[in-house]
């Protein structure tokens, strides 16, 4: 599974709270950006569930 932000990402750092693992805010860029590459297994449910709760749609999965 893969993960990206757009930049639709409204930088409320909703999904790095959520799962710091994953996400982090680039204060250069003012939005969120994804750690990895290929996210690891364990942690796809919560980046699935970023994913739903982002505010702006900014987090594209594909599986
Ligand atoms: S939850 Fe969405 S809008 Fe908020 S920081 Fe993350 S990607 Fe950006």
């Amino acid at each position: 599974m893969k993960a990206t932000i757009t930049k639709q990402c409204m930088g409320d750092r909703h999904c790095n709270n959520l799962c710091p693992e994953v996400f982090e805010y680039d204060e250069d860029q003012l939005l969120s950006i994804v750690k990895f590459d290929e996210i690891p297994a364990h942690l796809e449910d919560i980046v699935r569930q970023a994913a739903a709760e982002c505010g702006a749609d900014a987090i594209e999965i594909e599986e």
